[in-house]
């Protein structure tokens, strides 16, 4: 079957559906429509309870962040501090920009409601009145999506003064970014909301304690909003059994790549890394030989293929060297220049720091120019150790993670594909014919 043919066949069925539940081509932007399919049973029950059993219900399900650190949500709302008489927000990051990564678009874009159902339900929860969803800025079209729910909402009395009678009140605002990555961090996407430049913070003090105008704030994902309803609707244990232990639910995976069926693929969460690329995806292009796996966004480290038997969930990816992250997984297949790969990836965390801090606004760059010589032919004897120490000296010692970010991918690459790297050096070309 030619490449064309296969990346347009329709992507396998998800195993779910609890959080894909559109076809190729479909969208749930109406109300009624969500209400039919028993949208809102979950915020009745959450508003009927009180706040704080809530919190633990989300905790006791393992419901680990899904915007790639993987912090438990309820755990994280329980570090509300309990005397400080300030507001408290709610602040959803739908600053979707790490490359590879595609699925909180889906809820965005075509799937709307339960992403809003988990921001009324843990708003409550954390007892915020407030909240506000900060949506990447070049999503024009779900920017206009979600607020056209938004107002649904508060016309059916979901929103606003006295929510469904029962006597608390919640506004939602939608904010656009302004097209930073940078902004996906959540202090600096604080800062940007607060109509500074989007710059993170040091922490401590961490964001529930001084957050969002200088008041207690939980950020969370969008992912893991949408993913709130389904605690509350099939309770915590169904949830946790949902995925392994500590780590519950379903898992959205992005395919993208060498791969015959590209797409965003549910399952539970630990599902093997080899079923989600060659059962989800439909194997490689042309069947060829995989050279490397990106898994969890162009951050994680790279695995080999005779690194994927693994189960991908937040504790296994790490214990394999790599990580979740946002489940994002590019594969590439024997032929692709890893060089290449990587200058990509080098080049794209340079652009993107915002030169705050010296390790990482001169590191990137550093990176990015000794990378981009390698690829060219320009490297020379000394450059592989001279690239490990450099990320070596930015890991850990920045401000933000993107100077991590910068640094693991260089990492990973080198050490993996060194034979490349110095093949290209005592070559002084690349060797792959990728032009
Ligand atoms: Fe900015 Fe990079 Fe420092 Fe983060 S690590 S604060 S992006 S310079």
């Amino acid at each position: 079957m030619s490449e064309n043919a296969d990346r347009s066949a329709p992507p396998t069925p998800p195993t779910g559906p609890f959080l894909l539940r559109c076809r190729p081509g479909e969208a749930i932007l109406r109300l009624d429509d969500h209400l039919t399919r028993g949208g809102f049973e979950p915020v009745r029950k959450a508003l009927a309870m009180d706040p704080d059993a809530v919190t633990d219900e989300v905790k006791r399900a393992s419901l680990r962040g899904r915007g790639g650190a993987g912090f438990p949500a309820g755990v994280k709302w329980g570090f509300l501090p309990k005397d400080n008489p300030k507001p408290r927000y709610l602040v959803v990051n739908a600053d979707e920009g790490e490359p590879g990564t595609f699925k909180d678009r889906y809820f965005l874009e075509r799937d709307p409601f339960p992403l809003l159902e988990g921001v009324i339900i843990a708003s409550y929860a954390i007892r915020a009145n407030v909240s506000y969803i900060y949506i990447r800025g070049e999503f024009v079209k779900q920017i206009r999506v979600v607020e056209d729910a938004i107002r649904q909402l508060y016309d059916r009395g979901f929103l606003g003064r006295n929510v469904l009678g029962t006597g608390y009140s919640l506004d939602v605002y939608v904010h656009p970014g302004a097209g930073a990555y940078v902004c996906g961090e959540e202090s600096a996407l604080l800062e940007s909301i607060e109509g500074k430049p989007g710059r993170p913070r040091n922490r401590p003090p961490f964001p529930a304690q001084v957050g969002l105008f200088g008041c207690p704030t939980i950020i969370n994902n969008v992912e893991t909003m949408a993913c709130v309803p389904l605690v509350l609707r099939h309770g915590a244990d169904a949830f946790l059994k949902m995925g392994v232990p500590g780590d519950g639910g379903p898992k959205i995976y992005c395919v993208s790549g060498h791969v015959k069926r590209p797409g965003l693929y549910e399952a539970p969460m630990g599902t093997n890394l080899k079923r989600i690329i060659f059962e989800f995806a439909g194997g490689t292009l042309d069947d060829r030989p995989i050279l490397g796996v990106i898994p969890g966004g162009s951050s994680t480290p790279v695995l080999t293929a005779d690194e994927l038997d693994v189960a991908m969930d937040f504790n296994s990816m790490r214990a394999k060297g790599s990580m979740l992250g946002s489940a994002a997984t590019v594969v590439f297949t024997e032929g692709t220049c890893p060089v290449a790969v990587l200058l990509r990836i080098s080049r794209f965390y340079a652009h993107e720091s915002c030169g705050q801090c010296t390790p990482c606004r001169e590191g990137t760059g550093w990176l990015e120019r000794v990378v981009e010589s390698i690829e060219h032919g320009n490297g020379r004897p000394g450059d592989c150790d001279l690239l490990l120490s450099a990320a070596g000296q930015i890991q850990g010692n920045t401000i933000c993670a993107l100077g991590d970010a910068a640094a693991m991918p260089v990492q990973s690459f080198v050490t993996k594909f060194r034979a490349d790297f110095e093949r290209h050096i005592a070559e002084g070309r690349c060797p792959h014919a990728h032009g």
